[in-house]
């Protein structure tokens, strides 16, 4: 059972009264004992008093009639006896006994005995004996009270004793001596006093109760007071509650105690200033709702006018680059080439820089959806590799790439912004390193999460440029901003690179960052989550054990002096199972060790190795020893150059060097020393994209641009004449183009989305309704409209494809394989 909690109120009446309680108790108990004191004095005294005048009072005569020895009273000793009831009961018990002193032996005879209601006869004569004794030795009266081990006590400790009852004094003896007709006689008195506690009333006098009277007023007022404390404890409570519920006019009177008033005071400036400040938040909060709506619309005009300026610029763009691509192709001097080159890739610039604020923008926004397909992620860094591998050749810089070979076949995610970070971060080593070289490595690494431990792939470009000092290292990530104000001199830029790369990683699900050194590089990072394609049949060639058979336990010379690249093929020789040597300087005696050594292939770098003189006495001598070799080349470069017709054991490799090609070139060289010839497709993808004029062949179509710009008709037909497509027709406005097709032979349409009369959406849903048409052609969207949602909206609107001004040859190619083989990843097959 539960009891309800006692108020403070309540519980400060309790204690009050507890403590007057305990208070007038005590007072009560201490006038108690001194009644009691009193009381026994004056039984001490009345006793002392009546005996002595008794003793006075009897005569000769008396005397006479006393019984000698006898034990019954006169009436004159009974009525003394009875005065000394001190019993407080009826008769009282008190004895008499008086002796007379002899002058023989014993001094003192007993005279006489009398007694009232069976007065114990002492058990012996000490109690007497003591009194009558010390009455002779002072020759005078003498009292004293008798405990039952005939102890003498004090009058207050007799008191004491008799109230508690624990068997004090309990009589009082007197020996009085008088001398009647010439004898001395000593008169002996007794009497009980009852050990009883005496009443109460008959102890104290009501008067000593008056006091308490005064406790009266007192509850009384505590309960008075503990109402009013209540109330106002409840008042306040009230009114804390009223605040809570935000009503912050409400105010407390400030009257009563300065305790209370001071409390209600406070309760009340808190009132109002919680008030004042609801207020202001209030105040502040309209303002940031106005301030948001505004910023909501402005951002949604900045990304139209984005949107349109976009357009804007990218239609003259394409122009300008188109134009510029079509006097490249007519007789021109030199100087011209220049001149239009220069104008190419100015406009090239501009159209990247258009792309990277826009993505920007977008990222800013949400506004990008990742995409989620299957892709071949050694495949795209290849891609990567390769694009730059003219640039790094160009600067004299090895460009370096490794693929954990756990990562599987495809794995899930955007291929596309994958590739933007990586061009981003491979384009920035290659600015910002003069030598050396760029190491791009795709490992296969854990990381901690909530739930455990995941995998996940890290990437790294890793390069031995002019590195970034360590206070400008998580700057470089923000938007518009460079490692220091000489970089936009030196190497250009807009800082925008990073930001964009950095927020794709995240969307990706990683981070990107940056451990870097003064003067002596950069390492940038990014981790994937590796999501990889089930069944995905046998691995890739060079992982399958049979392709790499032939090279198990032979011998490999590596000889190069660029250390990253030696560990490269190091690592891939020793993955086949070889037995490997690294070389990193030539001289003759070297070479003639190694010829000596005669290993089974030798892997040769001739970059800065040694005098190029040197690098060809190593290969004649390779040559006439019949050891194969497999020497390795940049773009455009000519250090060694050996007709492989002529020299069947001697093969050039075109760096980035890939493990594939390597695989390949050191298979087909070792077998051939066996007399066995490696078809030179063994190794190759089974299907890859068809390039230039064939692809036309693999998929014919017969083509309509829907285009009201005649400069942007002349560009996109020469773009599908250069894949080889003839026949090419042109219409100005939608309308026109729903009438051709309407004829039915069209099979493929380049469709732009902004025309007069009809736009590409209405012509594309006109299109799409006319049953007549023996087939549906494809449609691909071209349009300057780069932003997100353009794209989704075409395909919504029943197109197939989508291409964004100013097109290139490989985003036609791109939209046409998309759009003809939706399924198509461009993923070759790679078996054998
Ligand atoms: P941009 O290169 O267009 O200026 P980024 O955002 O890609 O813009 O790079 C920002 C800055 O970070 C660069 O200007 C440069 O100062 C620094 N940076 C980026 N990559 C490297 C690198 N590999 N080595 C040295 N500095 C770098």
């Amino acid at each position: 059972m539960r009891f309800a909690k006692p108020s403070l109120g309540f519980i400060l009446l309790v204690l009050s009264l507890l403590t007057a309680g305990i208070g007038a108790s005590l007072g009560l108990g201490i006038s108690y004992l001194r009644e009691l004191q009193l009381a026994r004095r004056e039984i001490l005294s009345d006793f002392s008093t009546k005996s002595a005048a008794f003793s006075r009072q009897l005569t000769a005569e008396t005397l006479a009639k006393v019984p000698v020895g006898g034990s019954e009273p006169i009436d004159e000793v009974r009525n003394f006896l009875h005065q000394l009831n001190y019993t407080y009961s009826d008769s009282g018990e008190a004895r008499l006994t008086i002796f007379r002193k002899t002058g023989q032996t014993p001094p003192i005879v007993r005279f006489s005995d009398h007694f009232l209601s069976d007065f114990p006869e002492p058990e012996n004569d000490t109690l007497l004996g003591a009194l009558i004794s010390a009455a002779v030795a002072q020759n005078s009266s003498i009292v004293r009270g008798f405990g039952e081990d005939n102890t003498t006590f004090s009058g207050a400790s007799r008191g004491i004793r008799v109230i508690s009852g624990s068997g004090g004094t309990q009589t009082l003896g007197g020996a009085f001596p008088v001398v009647i007709g010439g004898e001395t006689y000593y008169f002996v008195t007794q009497a009980r006093v009852n050990p009883k506690i005496p009443g109460l009333t008959s102890l104290m006098p009501l008067r000593h109760f008056l006091p308490l009277i005064g406790i009266i007023p007192l509850f009384a007022l505590l309960m008075f007071m503990r109402s009013r404390f209540t109330r106002r404890l409840q008042g306040l409570a009230q009114a804390m509650n009223t605040l809570n519920e935000g009503r912050y006019d409400y105010r407390l009177l400030e009257a009563g105690p300065p305790e209370m008033e001071k409390i209600h005071a406070c309760f009340n400036s808190l009132a109002e200033s919680l008030g004042k400040t609801t207020d202001q938040l209030h105040q502040s909060l309209t303002e940031v709702q106005i301030a948001k709506r505004q910023a909501k619309v402005a951002q949604v005009a900045k990304s139209d006018f984005l949107a349109n300026m976009s357009h804007e610029i990218r239609t003259p763009m394409n122009g300008i680059i188109g134009t510029t691509s079509l006097l490249m192709e007519t007789p021109l001097t030199s100087e011209q080439k220049e001149l239009v080159q220069i104008m190419r890739t100015s406009g090239q610039s501009l159209v990247h820089l258009i792309n990277d604020v826009l993505d920007f923008s977008k990222l800013e926004h949400d506004r990008i959806q990742l995409g989620n397909a299957p892709f071949d992620l050694e495949a795209l860094i290849e891609e990567t590799v390769e694009m730059f591998a003219h640039c790094a050749a160009e600067n004299q810089l090895e460009l370096i790439y490794f693929v954990d070979k756990r990562i599987s076949n495809l794995i899930y995610g955007d291929r596309e912004r994958l590739k933007q970070v990586l061009v981003n971060l491979v384009g920035n080593a290659l600015k910002f390193t003069h030598v050396g070289e760029i190491v791009i490595m795709v490992r296969i690494t854990t990381r901690e999460t909530r739930s455990g431990s995941e995998s996940i792939i890290r990437v790294t470009v890793k390069d031995t440029g002019i590195g970034i000092a360590p206070e400008h290292q998580e700057r470089i990530f923000e938007a518009f901003t460079q490692a220091d104000a000489s970089t936009t001199r030196k190497f250009g830029g807009t800082g925008l690179g990073l930001a964009i790369s950095r927020k794709l990683c995240n969307i990706f699900g990683g981070n990107l960052a940056v451990n870097s050194e003064l003067g002596k590089g950069s390492e940038f990072f990014f981790d994937i989550p590796f999501r990889e394609v089930p069944q995905q049949g046998k691995g890739k060639p060079h992982h399958q054990i049979e392709n790499q058979r032939p090279l198990h336990g032979k011998t490999c010379v590596i000889l190069t002096r660029n250390i990253a690249l030696s560990s490269l093929i190091r690592t891939y020789c020793e993955s086949w199972q070889m037995k490997t040597h690294l070389v990193s300087t030539l001289n003759d005696a070297v070479i003639s060790e190694i010829i000596d050594f005669a290993p089974d292939i030798v892997i040769a770098d001739p970059r800065d190795l040694s005098h190029e003189s040197r690098v060809k006495e190593l290969a004649t001598r390779l040559i006439q020893q019949r050891i194969p070799a497999v020497f390795l080349s940049s773009i455009g470069e000519s250090s060694i150059r050996i007709d492989e017709a002529r020299f069947p054991f001697i093969r050039t490799l075109r760096k980035p060097v890939s493990a594939l090609k390597l695989l390949r070139d050191t298979v087909s060289m070792v077998q051939r020393k066996n007399g066995i010839e490696i078809p030179a497709n063994a190794f190759e993808a089974a299907a890859s994209t068809p390039q230039g004029d064939h692809f036309a062949e693999v998929y014919p179509a017969r083509i309509l641009i829907v285009e009201d710009v005649i400069m942007n008709q002349k560009i996109a037909g020469m773009v599908l004449a250069k894949l080889g497509y003839t026949g090419i027709e042109f219409a100005n406005n939608g309308r026109k183009g729903v009438e051709r097709v309407n004829q039915g032979d069209i099979e493929l349409i380049f469709m732009d989305l902004q025309m007069p009369v009809m736009g590409g959406l209405d012509a594309t849903e006109a299109i799409r309704r006319n049953c007549n048409l023996p087939h549906q052609p494809v449609i691909i969207a071209m349009t300057g409209h780069a932003l997100a949602g353009v794209r989704d909206s075409c395909l919504a609107g029943g197109m197939n494809g989508f291409v964004a001004k100013p097109i290139s040859l490989n985003d036609v190619r791109t939209a046409i394989i998309d759009a003809v083989e939706p399924s198509n990843h461009k993923v070759p097959a790679l078996a054998i």
